[in-house]
This record gives C-alpha cells, sequence and structure tokens, in this order.
C-alpha cells in the first residue's frame, strides 16, 4: 500500500486556490517502484481493502460513494476492474452514467444519482456520475436546453447553483452515514492521444472507441477549466476530491485502492457484537448439533 503522506498530496479539501496545472498527470510521489512491484502492492491492497470491506457489510451502517470523473480513456473501468477484483460483489454496486434518458430527463440532475446510491454497508461506484452535468453540459450548452427546465431557471448563475446543490446534496449524504469519496482522473493530452490510438489500433479494444471521444478531445481545454472549476467548487472536508495521476494505470490504481481502505479504515467498522440472548441460543444450537444422531 502506498503511505498515506504520499496519497495526502493528491487530496483536495478546499477549492480556494485550487489549479488544475499545479497537479501533474505525470506525479509520482517520488516513489522509486517498478510496474511489477506496483502490481505486487496492488494486490495486496486489495487484499487489505476486502478485509475492510467485510467489515463494513458487516455492520452494516457506512456506505461508501466513489465517485470517478475524467476524460475518455482516463482509466475509469480499469479501476473499477482492478481496484475491486477481490473483494466481495455483494457488499459492491456499480453504476455507469450514460446520456440520460427520457425519463430521467423528466426529473431533476440528482434524480438518477440518487436512485443508484449505495445501500449501507456497500461501496457504491458512479462511473461518472452528477458531475457530468456540470461538465459535459457545460461544454455543450446545448444539452442544458433539453434538460426540459422552466426557461427563466437557465440564468447565468445556473453552474454556481449547481454547485452549491451539489454540496448540500453531498454534505446530507456524509450526515446520512453515506462517505463521498470523488476522484479525478488526471492524464495528460499526449497520454490521452496514445490511448486513443491504441483503441484504434488494437482489434481487443477497438469496441470501445467512439467518434465521440475524438470530437470531445478537440474540446479537450474547455474540459479542463470546466474540471478546475468543478473542483474549486465542491471539494469540502466532508467529501474531498483526489485528483490521480493517471499517465501510469498501475500508479492510479494504487493510489485509488490506498484511499479507499484509508477512508473506511478512519471509520473503523466492526463486526456486530453477540449480545448475551444470543451466545445463549448459540450454545444451544451448537450443542443440539453436536449431540444431533445421523
Ligand atoms: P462512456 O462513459 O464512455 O460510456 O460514455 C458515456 C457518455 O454519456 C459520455 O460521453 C458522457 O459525457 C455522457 N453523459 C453522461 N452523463 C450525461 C449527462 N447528464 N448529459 C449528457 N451526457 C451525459
Ligand atoms: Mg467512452
Amino acid at each position: 500500500m502506498l503511505p498515506e503522506k504520499i496519497l495526502d498530496r493528491y487530496r483536495v479539501t478546499k477549492g480556494d486556490g485550487f489549479k488544475l496545472k499545479d497537479f501533474d498527470p505525470d506525479d509520482f510521489g517520488n516513489v522509486d517502484l517498478s510496474k511489477k512491484d506496483g502490481e505486487d502492492l496492488l494486490e495486496l491492497g486489495v487484499k487489505r481493502l476486502s478485509r475492510l470491506q467485510q467489515r463494513l457489510y458487516a455492520e452494516g451502517k457506512w456506505a461508501m460513494l466513489m465517485v470517478l470523473q475524467g476524460i475518455d480513456t482516463a482509466g475509469k473501468d480499469g479501476i473499477i476492474k482492478h481496484v475491486l477484483t477481490g473483494v466481495n460483489p455483494q457488499g459492491v454496486s456499480v453504476h455507469s452514467f450514460k446520456q440520460p434518458s427520457h425519463l430521467e430527463l423528466a426529473h431533476d440532475f440528482l434524480w438518477r444519482a440518487y436512485r443508484a446510491l449505495p445501500m449501507r454497508g456497500r461501496i457504491g461506484i458512479f462511473n461518472r456520475s452528477y458531475y457530468e452535468d456540470v461538465l459535459v453540459v457545460r461544454v455543450h450548452p446545448d444539452l442544458l436546453n433539453e434538460q426540459n427546465l422552466p426557461p427563466e431557471l437557465i440564468t447565468k448563475d445556473i453552474w454556481k447553483e449547481r454547485y452549491q446543490d451539489i454540496n448540500n446534496f453531498e454534505r446530507h449524504l456524509a450526515r446520512n452515514g453515506t462517505q463521498p469519496i470523488k476522484f479525478f482522473l488526471n492524464i495528460s493530452k499526449g497520454e490521452q492521444r496514445q490511448r486513443l490510438l491504441a483503441r484504434l489500433e488494437d482489434p481487443d479494444k477497438i469496441w470501445k472507441f467512439s467518434a465521440a471521444d475524438v470530437a470531445e478531445r478537440r474540446l479537450w481545454d474547455k474540459y479542463q477549466v470546466v474540471y478546475e472549476e468543478m473542483i474549486q467548487n465542491t471539494a469540502t472536508e466532508r467529501a474531498p476530491w483526489y485528483v490521480v495521476p493517471c499517465n501510469k494505470k498501475w500508479f492510479a490504481r494504487l493510489v485509488v485502492a490506498g484511499v479507499l481502505a484509508e477512508h473506511i479504515k478512519s471509520l473503523d467498522p466492526s463486526f456486530p457484537k453477540i449480545s448475551s440472548d444470543d451466545a445463549a441460543e448459540i450454545d444451544a444450537a451448537h450443542k443440539e448439533l453436536l449431540e444431533e444422531k445421523n
């Protein structure tokens, strides 16, 4: 597992003065690890996560909400696959947020997120999230007009209002036992080019390619601006952002696994205690089974 002080360097808990350019997608915390070391560490990290998750699940009080945001190819799917492999699938829920359906567009933008929240004891993963409504929708203003809002509510303040609503929503979640942890997967433009090319050139990866990815890439600078403003306006102590350097996939996975494990550990979930009544029943059941004759 990566030392806590390395994980800390990627955590953002207040937006004032946050600049995306201060976070280098190649910043690997000065750790001297090979890819192989990183993969071995991840295996250990996942085992640790799995033990912590057993306690989270057994206690059934807290839920973790992992929000993954990042441009196409940043590594959202790979993180879900590698970090949660080995964790009991019953304790995990994954939800991918796509273009909203008619039903979703007939509601406010948080409605679909609310319905997908993890139950107590679970780790919920949002592969994209309600943050798309201050990202892609901001970069493509036409999408806002498709959201069926009363026109008088679409003012120049709408993004500020959405940030406020998101902060209130996350505060509500945190106050009620669902801990939001938000990951911005930070890759460089050059690395994205390599990954898109790899998708196009590898028959096993081409299914992931969408022409929209290249169209969105042309809007790279606009996306950087809206990502930065998103973090400036929604990084809080209760619901921090982690700006994860993602140019090396294995390093990004280590960071995410480490952060998730640390957060669960800090909640210190424990297996439920056996009451004295339960203990008597357990003794009786134990005795009965031992004495059973077949
Ligand atoms: P992918 O994650 O590659 O499967 O793509 C999902 C697509 O849905 C991305 O292009 C997102 O930007 C888009 N998307 C997600 N949420 C929204 C939203 N609220 N409004 C418009 N597009 C969205
Ligand atoms: Mg895609």
